[in-house]
């Protein structure tokens, strides 16, 4: 069936990805961005289809317009992003939940809130399950993210209860890919970029920490499943690829994928910057049959090919 869907952050990395791929399934797509971290590069070539539109919104105002679904992901991601202006971080995940959960209310729209690992924070549990309440500092650099993201999960949950809304939440754990931002200030593009300008690797502590890398293309499949699966499966629901590497592990990879003589330096390590991250997915895997299926060499080779071609 045709649906009419709104995609907020579209312009974004993954936005941009999951625009392309509602157009491919054959929807009307209606993209709301404020260009804070995305652009318009990413959509561009969305521009000439006629089920695409782009309308440039802050989500933090209301927002009136029609659709049968929304993707709530208007958000910075990078932590040097979304410690620019902090107070605006946690604006547009609180009011703008508020908004779409508001517009969701009036069209008795089904929503679906793009949360993130970090609401476990620094996590003492490993892997993290969903069942997990985290262990997040609320007065840290990270927490107009971490708490922001956290209670725009609240606000849905008490939509879901006191309003009957129809609520999906995923928490989508590191994810990378084309598209990404050069200068977005993440691992996996500082990394990519450093080497193939010859530049020092940045590593930020001793390189022992870890993440879980997702390939964007399983991600978006995973995303699009959670917003099909039958109501009342509101999740949460963690999204991302289990299996772990330690940061120095990411930059031999990408060192030797690249074939760049770049060296590592040691940079002191941010604040509150979590020790380890890796998902435990048992919940998706059951109730949406999804996994990831890049690992982290093809998707590295991929966004490698992406950056070589565009800096
Ligand atoms: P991104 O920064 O590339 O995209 C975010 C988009 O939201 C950008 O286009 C930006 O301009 C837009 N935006 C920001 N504030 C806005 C506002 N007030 N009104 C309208 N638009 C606004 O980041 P991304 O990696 O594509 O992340 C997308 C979503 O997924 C975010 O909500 C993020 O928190 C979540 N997420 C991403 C990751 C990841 O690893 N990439 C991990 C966990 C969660
Ligand atoms: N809202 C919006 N678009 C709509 C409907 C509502 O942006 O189509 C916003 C509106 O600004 C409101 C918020 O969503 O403040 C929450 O709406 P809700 O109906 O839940 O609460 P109320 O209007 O009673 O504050
Ligand atoms: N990091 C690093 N060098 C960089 C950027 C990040 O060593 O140039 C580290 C960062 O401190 C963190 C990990 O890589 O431990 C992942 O950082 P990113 O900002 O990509 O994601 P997040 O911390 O939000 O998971």
């Amino acid at each position: 069936m045709r649906k009419k869907i709104l995609v907020t952050g579209g312009a974004g990395f993954i936005g941009s990805h999951l625009c392309e791929k509602l157009l491919e399934l054959g929807h009307d797509v209606l993209c709301v961005d404020n260009y804070f971290t995305g652009n318009k590069d990413n959509i561009r070539h969305l521009m000439g289809n006629t089920s695409f539109e782009l309308m440039r919104h802050d989500v933090t105002f209301p927002l009136y317009v029609e659709a049968d679904e929304i993707y709530n992901f208007a958000c910075p991601a990078s932590p040097v992003y979304y410690q620019k202006d902090p107070v605006q971080t946690t604006k547009t995940s609180v009011h703008g939940a508020i908004n779409m959960l508001g517009l969701a209310k009036r069209l008795n729209a089904k929503i679906l809130q793009a949360s993130t690992s970090e609401v476990y924070g620094d996590p003492e549990v490993h892997p993290q399950t969903e069942a997990y309440w985290g262990k997040v500092n609320p007065i840290g650099i990270r927490s107009c993210y971490d708490e922001g993201k956290r209670c725009a999960e609240t606000l849905f949950f008490d939509y879901y209860r006191q309003h009957q809304l129809d609520v999906k939440v995923i928490r989508i754990f590191n994810t990378y890919g084309p598209k990404m931002q050069p200068d977005d200030g993440r691992v996996v593009s500082n990394f990519i970029v450093q080497a193939l300008t010859n530049k020092e690797l940045t590593m930020y502590g001793d390189g022992q920490q870890t993440r879980s890398f997702c390939f964007v293309s399983d991600l978006v499949e995973g995303i699009v499943r959670m917003m099909d699966s039958p109501k009342g499966f509101t999740g949460p629901v963690n999204l991302g690829n289990p299996t772990e590497f330690t940061m120095l592990e990411l930059a031999e990879m990408v060192l030797k994928l690249t074939g760049s003589k770049s060296k590592i330096v040691f940079k002191p390590l941010p604040a509150d910057d979590p020790r380890q991250r890796k998902p435990d997915i048992s919940l998706a895997k059951q109730n949406l049959s999804w996994q990831p299926g890049v690992n982290l060499e093809d998707g590295l080779k991929q966004t490698i090919s992406y950056f070589r071609s565009t800096i």
